[in-house]
């Protein structure tokens, strides 16, 4: 492509809207344009990255015998209403109505109108299992569209429907989709992780995730490196981190600690670890009480796991400060497990500390040298934290958490949906059989905004080459001033295009800084310069994306040069 035939708009400044770094870059290099809140236009050099990813994900699909198909993304209510979902599914479902008032949606995801297909389509045992897909536009009304193409209204995704007749074939697809995924992930370039995960709304009993690594990701994964425990932070059980065994017993004492706020300022006063404290966090109960949640001072509190526990209230909802102020007459800096009038419940590793310090419940005070069984009773135990660094695995490996972005899940659904819907088959007996089923998603736009968030520095973006809009980007340098520039460039774009190279020819009439700040903004994986001062000397000039400098070679080797790394990069694996 010349750049000089695309009105390409790139700017320099960081867009005030965008709070990720991939929003920002896709901004600032014109892949995408916003239309209105979660919504945008991919623009040609952003739609060319897309395609590629879509492209990487339909092969590996098709590898695996799924087959392709494409459902409208206008669904009729009733469907949704056969399968209970069009309350439950609340406001994220876009409704509209025709003209003859019949309610519609636009599709969020499609598990209804695809069992729908299945019921009518498959009548025997003969013809499973079988997995469709499509590649498709959604819609879901997120109550807090952001980070542009990340978390869009719009969006498109992968989603892949299998049917089955028992469990072992459900379990078999499982496996294979978990294979594939994987697979597509290292094509793409990408570092991923999958991990065991909460099924959410969609129901139905086992599901994985898959996330790609990087900083900005919303997701917190806990994994190690030696075994093949991965799981999201917010679902890891935790099993007790016992305090180092201190032989002796301390006397309790109640120290006055006017100024203390918060665990930090208790450590410094007393010159302790927050591992020697007890930190009480005050949650809504069901009903009209309020229920203590006590967690060593270094931990932080789980919501998810906090929420599954009986009587307390579902959000998780923090006590306000006057709601505190107002049961225990005292300010939530001085609240402490012993001595609380109120329903308390400790994690696991609290229940371990021995001689800890923790709120007096009274404002301006602290006890230090706390002890379980000796000063108050042990209260009721939980896994109440998230895991960390200094827990363990089951198989006692240490734990690392690294962040990531969710770009799939799979999900073993089961019956729910044939059984809601009536979708059955005849079985080997002659005798119909509730389908079982699998539903396995990839958001293939996030993907791109999530390769964005792996791959970035200060200059822009860092394609991984399997989805750089271009593989290669060709600069002219003061073609205005010299002919040979312009026709010795013309001839190299053409020769490299017609091998079967993607060049993006910078031939515009710009400054060069201009030239070399789009094209690393842009992210193309390799660049060439031609310029007039060394093309004098019969030399181009070539560096990769991310170096800083550029090394020389004879014009009469170049091409042959370019080939050579472009072969190489397309075949090696991911890091
Ligand atoms: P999230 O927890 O991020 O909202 P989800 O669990 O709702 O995701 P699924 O219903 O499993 O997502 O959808 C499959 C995939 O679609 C997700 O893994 C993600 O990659 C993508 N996806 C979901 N919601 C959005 C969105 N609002 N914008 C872009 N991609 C999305
Ligand atoms: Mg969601």
């Amino acid at each position: 492509m010349r750049l000089s035939n695309l009105p390409l708009n790139t700017f320099k400044e960081k867009p005030a809207e965008a709070e990720i770094s991939s929003h920002q870059l896709m901004l600032r290099a014109g892949l995408i344009r916003p239309l209105a809140s979660g919504l945008f236009t991919w623009m040609p050099m952003g739609l060319k990255v897309l395609r590629k990813v879509e492209k990487i994900v339909r092969m590996a699909m098709n590898e695996a015998g799924a087959f392709e198909i494409l459902m409208p993304a206008i669904q009729p209510a009733e469907l949704w209403q056969e399968s209970e979902r069009w309350g439950l599914y609340g406001p994220l479902l876009l409704k509209m109505r025709d003209r003859n008032d019949r309610e519609f949606c636009f599709g969020p995801t499609h598990e209804e109108v695809m069992t729908d297909i299945a019921r009518r389509e498959l009548k025997s045992y003969k013809q499973l299992p079988v997995t469709y897909y499509q590649i498709q536009t959604k819609f879901r009304d997120e109550i807090r569209p952001r980070f542009g193409v990340m978390r869009a209204r719009e969006f498109l995704m992968k989603d892949a429907y299998s049917f089955h007749l028992d469990q072992e074939s459900l379990q078999e697809t499982y496996d294979l989709m978990a294979h594939t995924y994987q697979k597509i992930f290292d094509s793409l370039g990408l570092q991923s992780k999958s991990v065991d995960a909460d099924s959410g709304e969609i129901g139905g009993n086992k599901s994985r995730e898959f996330h790609i690594l990087a900083n900005s990701g919303e997701d917190k994964i806990a994994y190690t490196d030696e075994d093949d425990f991965a799981i999201n932070v917010e679902l890891a059980p935790v099993s007790p981190q016992k305090q180092k065994e201190s032989k002796e017993i301390h006397n309790l004492e109640k120290i006055s600690t006017p100024e203390i706020k918060s665990i930090e300022e208790i450590c410094e006063k007393l010159k302790i670890s927050p591992k020697d404290t007890l930190k009480t966090l005050v949650v809504e109960g069901e009903d009209e009480s309020l229920i203590a949640l006590v967690l060593r001072g270094d931990h932080v509190l789980n919501r998810h796991k906090a929420e599954k526990i009986n009587g307390i209230s579902k959000p998780l909802s923090l006590a306000s400060e006057e709601k505190i102020e107002n049961a225990f007459e005292l300010k939530p800096g001085s609240l402490g497990p012993l001595g609380l009038n109120a329903r308390i419940i400790a994690d696991h590793s609290a229940i371990c500390c021995k001689n800890f310090v923790c709120g007096a419940n009274e404002t301006g005070f602290h006890y230090k040298g706390v002890n379980w069984e000796i000063d108050l009773p042990k209260p009721e135990a939980a896994d109440l934290r998230d895991i960390n660094e200094d827990d363990k695995s089951p198989d006692g490996n240490k734990i690392k958490i690294a962040r990531g972005i969710e770009v799939g899940h799979i999900f073993q659904l089961g019956e729910k949906y044939s059984t809601a819907m009536n979708a059955n088959v005849l079985n080997q007996a002659g005798k119909e059989q509730n389908l079982l089923m699998g539903c396995y998603g990839i958001g293939i736009s996030r993907i791109v905004a999530a390769a964005i968030e792996q791959n970035y520095d200060e200059k822009g973006i860092c394609w991984p080459n399997a989805i750089a809009p271009f593989e290669l980007v060709l600069i002219s340098i003061n073609a205005k001033k010299s002919k040979e520039v312009i026709s010795v460039t013309n001839k190299l774009y053409s020769d490299l295009t017609n091998s079967g190279i993607e060049v993006l020819y910078d031939d515009r009439e710009v400054r060069p800084g201009v030239k070399f700040a789009d094209a690393e903004l842009l992210g193309v994986p390799h660049q060439v310069l031609i310029g007039d001062r060394t093309l004098s000397k019969g030399i181009a000039e070539y560096r990769k994306r991310g170096e800083k400098d550029f090394q020389e070679y004879k014009l009469g080797d170049i091409r042959s040069h370019i080939s050579q790394i472009l072969e190489m990069n397309r075949n090696v694996s991911p890091r």
